[in-house]
């Protein structure tokens, strides 16, 4: 909330228009864009940047039937409200978006079972304090493949360099590191390695790492190895599929909140937004999800060319960039996308000026 208001009193300090809108579509015109309302504004542009930013977790259950108890995004605050203090609770997830849920239900006073469910049953790491400035970490060198990858970073800890300064070292290099993977390795490491990875770098408080030890060590939280194959609904209960190690296995619940974070699959978000662009050509999706842009965040179309007026920013390159969600990132890409369009509208006497007008 206070980054929020930070923002708005930096965007207010600019000359720009705010139109406070749904944007269904985004089409090519004459010149430039038309981009269309859901009140029926339209409004034109020379260059379009898409920052959509996160959408809601990829669907466990059929979007069609509503499961009372189920909640499809934990982001979906009247879920505080409805569960009672002893009713009993999955989080679908062991994240950063689990250990949020699980932390907000105890403040609100919940004293219910909670059972977390991953296919590894992994919590996030902690970050711990005093840990001393980046290491100089050399991964330039290594071969581009996942299996290299891992051994170096293997080779930095036997070096003696502690994991985290490893973690902290690597991530401005690691947009580098993933350009260099061929599509086959990107994939490999997405399989095997992006899990771990994503334990280790993206950490939480030591304060709430300690909390969690508490819940696991007191049998308040239970872990459940397996993937989550469905949600449904008995009687006025959740039931949830899993299939570990042993097979098929279900745990029925009164509450269930999917903790698995943004979905990056923009065919299946539900904006008509994203969908439509895919569905037009105009956009391309890599197989890892995400959109498939050059360095700029300049679009790729169906038939592979680039385009010189639309743009992605932030978490829709992911799949092209590794490191694409964090705010240090965005406000990097931003930065640099304002420079390049700003270059392009001195060079061709281009205003930017959005028409408006209602249909
Ligand atoms: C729970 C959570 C915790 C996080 N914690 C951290 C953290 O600690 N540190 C960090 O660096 N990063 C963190 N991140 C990541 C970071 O906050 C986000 O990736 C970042 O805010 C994305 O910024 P953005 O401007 O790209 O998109 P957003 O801030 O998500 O903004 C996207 C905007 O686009 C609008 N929009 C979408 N579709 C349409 C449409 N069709 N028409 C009109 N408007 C539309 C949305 O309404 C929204 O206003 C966190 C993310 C989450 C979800």
């Amino acid at each position: 909330m206070v980054y929020g208001q930070y923002l708005s009193s930096l965007w207010k300090d600019t000359e720009a228009d705010y139109v406070h809108g749904h944007v269904l579509t985004c089409d090519k015109a004459a010149s430039g864009w038309r981009l269309t309302l859901a009140d029926g504004q339209i409004l034109g542009a020379s260059y379009v940047v898409l920052a959509t930013g996160n959408f809601a977790p990829a669907s466990l259950s059929d979007p069609r039937r509503q499961i009372p108890g189920y909640y499809p995004s934990a982001w979906q605050n009247d879920l505080y409200a409805r569960i009672q203090p002893d009713d009993d609770v999955a989080l679908i997830g062991t994240g950063l978006t689990a250990v949020d849920v699980l932390m907000r239900l105890r403040e609100e006073g919940h004293r219910g079972r909670i059972t977390a469910i991953s296919r590894h049953g992994w919590y996030p790491t902690s970050h711990a304090a005093g840990l001393s400035g980046d290491s100089h970490v050399v991964f330039a060198e290594t071969a581009p493949t996942a299996r290299a990858y891992l051994a170096a970073f293997r080779q930095c800890l036997r070096s003696g360099i502690p994991w985290r300064s490893v973690v902290n070292a690597l991530r401005s290099h690691t947009n580098t590191l993933w350009d260099r993977l061929p599509w086959e390795e990107k994939r490999r490491f997405s399989r095997h390695l992006q899990r771990r990875w994503d334990i280790v770098r993206h950490r939480m408080a030591p304060a709430l790492g300690e909390q969690l030890d508490v819940e696991i060590r007191s049998g308040t939280l239970t872990t459940l190895k397996g993937r989550v194959e469905h949600v449904s609904a008995v009687a006025d209960r959740v039931q949830i599929g899993i299939q570990g190690s042993n097979g098929l296995s279900s745990l029925t619940v009164a509450h269930a909140v999917n903790c698995t974070g943004p979905s990056r699959d923009y065919r299946a978000v539900g904006s008509a937004l994203l969908t439509g662009l895919l569905e037009q050509g105009i956009v391309r999706q890599t197989s890892l999800g995400g959109w498939v842009c050059n360095s700029d965040g300049a679009l790729q179309d169906r038939t592979g060319n680039w385009s010189t007026t639309l743009y992605a920013l932030g978490p829709m390159r992911w799949g092209t960039l590794f490191e694409t969600t964090a705010i240090p990132e965005i406000r990097q890409q931003a930065a640099e996308l304002a420079h390049i369009l700003a270059e392009q509208v001195a060079g061709l006497g281009v205003r930017f000026e959005a028409s408006s007008g209602t249909e």
